[in-house]
């Protein structure tokens, strides 16, 4: 059994035996969608106590198997990440920014008592499935590889403590646009159900939040919305972020306002690059709580002109109409504002290589 004591040359590599056919490939690429078509290869690497990080290997993607006492299918000890690879304006493949998801894999690991993998370990799982199964690549503008990394409870045992056996698997999805509707901006439901409560793990990407989301992202699609938009659990008044999208609130002063980082809501990646790109711009950008109440008088005032939400699988999103139990305001036009246009194109260009990279976001493969 290899441990993984140097990580750089530890994988062992299992070709696909049949991999998918070019035309069939092609045609899924013509038209990805998000989500439900896979790549032929992933990622696997175990931990245990005792050995540690052991057994890496880029193999075909398959099942996993499993058994019924397995903790993870009990008491949900999962987290994941969710990261880019972009084809270049140069024809080369870039990903964004691996090495913040590989620091935040490992906050959410601390946060649900799972073991830390190396950041150089988490780049190179996630470098080594782009290379093999770089023809999954999309090229169209707007599209790209979706790279899920996730680690889960793999022990077999039934019992409330960390497990001693875990997984980490790397597997890639070619992505087109995220919302399928294509809308140029979305109407947004605030649910009266919370995501996530002080002290709770609201900060950490885990599948459990998810779990809890989906009833009221459900509520959200059945009257008619597209997303869903939390409140805080303690007041109920301030804005927090959208099931899976930090928001952006952009003022007619020119000046833009995200929700801060108190713990109950997800540090994004997408969220942390338009705030630098943002001041980039010379922009003001305040961190601070912001009500309902006050989105709404600032939208009927004109003083709030547009709002955005920002996520990698969609990148930056205009939120047009705002709905609840007690009404609905529209934001700006109800259309895409200019200042988040130009924010996407600006993160959009530097992705693709298309724009000088000031910050070192883009890892070149
Ligand atoms: C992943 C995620 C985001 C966006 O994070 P990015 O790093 O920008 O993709 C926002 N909110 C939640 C709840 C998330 O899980």
């Amino acid at each position: 059994m290899a441990t993984l004591a140097d990580p750089e040359h530890q994988f062992s590599l299992l070709p696909h035996p049949a991999p998918t056919a070019d035309a069939v490939r092609e045609g899924v690429l013509a038209n990805p969608g998000f989500g439900t078509h896979f790549t032929d290869h992933m990622i696997s690497i175990d931990w245990s106590d005792g050995l540690g990080w052991h057994d890496a290997t880029i193999g075909p993607r398959q099942p996993i198997p499993m058994d019924p006492a397995c903790a993870v299918l009990h008491y949900a000890q999962e987290i994941f990440e969710g990261l880019k690879a972009y084809k270049q304006a140069d024809g080369g493949i870039a990903l964004f920014r691996p090495e913040a998801n590989a620091r935040r894999f490992n906050a959410s690991a601390r946060r649900l008592a799972m073991p830390e993998l190396p950041e150089a370990m988490f780049i190179d799982s996630v470098r080594r499935l782009v290379e093999i199964d770089k023809a999954w690549i999309p090229a169209a503008e707007g599209s790209s590889l979706y790279l899920r990394p996730f680690m889960f409870a793999s022990e077999a045992f039934l019992g409330v403590r960390p497990a001693r056996q875990y997984k980490y698997l790397v597997i890639a999805s070619p992505a087109g646009n995220y919302f399928k509707s294509g809308a140029p901006a979305v109407s947004i439901w605030v649910s009266q159900y919370t995501r996530a409560a002080p002290g709770g793990t609201g900060a950490a990407k885990c599948g459990g939040n998810y779990a809890a989301s989906l009833v009221p992202q459900a509520e959200a699609i059945e009257r008619g919305h597209d997303q869903v938009v939390f409140l805080d659990a303690a007041e109920h008044k301030w804005i927090e972020e959208l099931g899976g999208m930090n928001l952006y609130f952009v003022f007619a002063d020119g000046s833009l306002v995200t929700p801060p980082l108190t713990g109950t809501i997800l540090p994004g990646i997408t969220r942390d690059s338009v705030l630098a790109l943002a001041r980039d711009e010379g922009l003001t950008v305040r961190e601070e709580r912001y009500s309902l109440d006050q989105w709404r008088e600032d939208a009927a005032s004109g003083r709030l002109v547009e709002t955005f939400a920002c996520g990698t699988a969609a990148v930056v999103t205009p939120v047009g109409k705002v709905a609840g139990h007690d009404g609905e305001f529209v934001i700006g036009s109800g259309g895409p504002g200019q200042l988040t246009q130009k924010l996407k194109s600006r993160l959009v260009a530097i992705q693709r290589g298309e724009a000088p990279d000031p910050h070192g976001w883009v890892m070149k493969l």
